[in-house]
């Protein structure tokens, strides 16, 4: 590849710093003629203190931040529509990003009911547009995958949020649209950004990945000593039945789901979380329970019992138009019987149903293909 010469560079294109870790930005700084230093300042603007303008950079001399504004830029999103459930006070973003193409971001309030209420405000995050995984349950899948979104179109998905919320939000889930370990490295430098002190300045121990069951990113993360939260959507611990609803499980079959977990509880002496949406007739019966049982004392986990969420308004067919979520009972009955084995579970709270924000209910009704699953 031939590169253009250095000092017309910039003048094709302004460089987005969005999504930049801090020794990019040195780089950057240091090509323009300037001391390395100014890196630390321009990313504190950038995470720390949420700027968008080179020109409200105070503590950067004047010249400076005239250069930055001609050979620098730094993207923002507009938001192109909101929407608040009545229900519940929960708030989906919809995003138009610089191509076009639109996203969903889904901020969560904290439950007032709930008897552990507290300050907690959680953002669900997008790793990618659509996804390629075609779960049998999830309205992502009728988008197709799109594309991979950057480290700064993941992070503004946050820093337009927290614009728009009045409390700060504290906790980050990956379980929005796409599949992040397909995008493990736009996501990774993500999560730095947002758990660096000098960042973001989030909790590791308050972001929490979600995987539909890549056993290799599993191991990796645990290698990599990652401080976040990893949990897995499960969903059936048959092998055949998993398949139905989740075809990747033929590239990653159960038991090596459950050795990489196990590697990954070992590696890191952190539990993991088990997503378990309770399918009535297909998931919810004795040997169901015994299997999670066993599993539940292989591991150390928690298993979180999810409603379905109906799809419906994406036309299911086939395999998907035959699934029903259990009913309150239903699940009710199953969590009692995990929990007379004493499995540590939960059933989780669905958010923004009235809005399609909730798990699994996210895909943006412009971008979906005209398949219908
Ligand atoms: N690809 C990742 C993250 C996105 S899905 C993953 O699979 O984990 C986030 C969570 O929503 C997962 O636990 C997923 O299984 C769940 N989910 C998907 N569709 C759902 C639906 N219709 N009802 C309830 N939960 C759903």
């Amino acid at each position: 590849m031939i590169l253009p010469p250095k000092s017309n560079f910039f003048l094709m294109a302004k460089l987005n710093l969005k999504g930049l870790s801090q020794s990019a930005i040195e780089r950057y700084v240091v090509s323009i003629g300037e001391p390395k230093y100014r890196a630390a300042q321009i990313y504190q603007w950038l995470y720390k203190y949420r700027e968008s303008s080179f020109e409200d950079m105070t503590n950067l001399p004047v010249p400076l931040r005239q250069k930055l504004s001609e050979s620098a830029e730094i993207e923002q999103f507009p938001v192109s529509t909101f929407q608040t459930s009545k229900m519940d006070g929960t708030v989906k973003f919809l995003y138009e990003l610089s191509d076009g193409k639109k996203i969903e971001t889904v901020l969560i309030p904290p439950r007032t009911t709930a008897v552990d209420a507290d300050e907690r405000m959680t953002l669900c995050v997008s790793t990618q547009i659509g996804c390629a995984l075609d779960c049998k349950f999830c309205a992502t899948a009728s988008m197709g995958f799109i594309r991979n979104l950057s480290t700064g179109e993941i992070l503004n998905q946050y820093l337009t949020a927290q614009a728009n919320s009045e409390k700060p939000i504290t906790n980050i889930v990956f379980m929005g649209m796409g599949e992040p370990m397909l995008n493990y490295d736009n996501v990774m430098s993500a999560v730095d950004i947002l758990t660096d002190q000098n960042g973001i300045g989030l909790s590791p121990k308050r972001i929490t990945l979600s995987t539909a069951g890549y056993a290799n990113h599993i191991r990796k993360m645990a290698d990599e000593d990652r401080k976040i939260k990893l949990a897995l959507s499960l969903h059936s611990l048959r092998s055949e039945v998993r398949a139905e609803l989740m075809p990747i499980t033929k590239k990653f079959e159960v038991e090596d789901l459950l050795a990489a977990l196990e590697y990954y509880n070992k590696k890191t002496k952190k539990s993991v979380m088990l997503e378990y949406i309770v399918f009535e007739g297909v998931n919810d019966t004795e040997q169901d329970v015994q299997l999670l049982v066993k599993a539940s004392r292989r591991l150390d986990c928690r298993v979180n019992l999810i409603p379905f969420h109906s799809i419906e308004f994406t036309n299911p067919q086939g395999y998907s138009a035959g699934l029903h979520g259990a009913s309150k009972e239903g699940v009710e009955k199953f969590w009692q019987q995990l929990r007379s084995h004493d499995v540590i579970t939960f059933i989780r709270h669905s958010a923004g149903v009235d809005i399609d924000a909730a798990c699994g209910q996210l895909a943006v009704k412009e971008e979906r293909l005209l398949v219908n699953h």
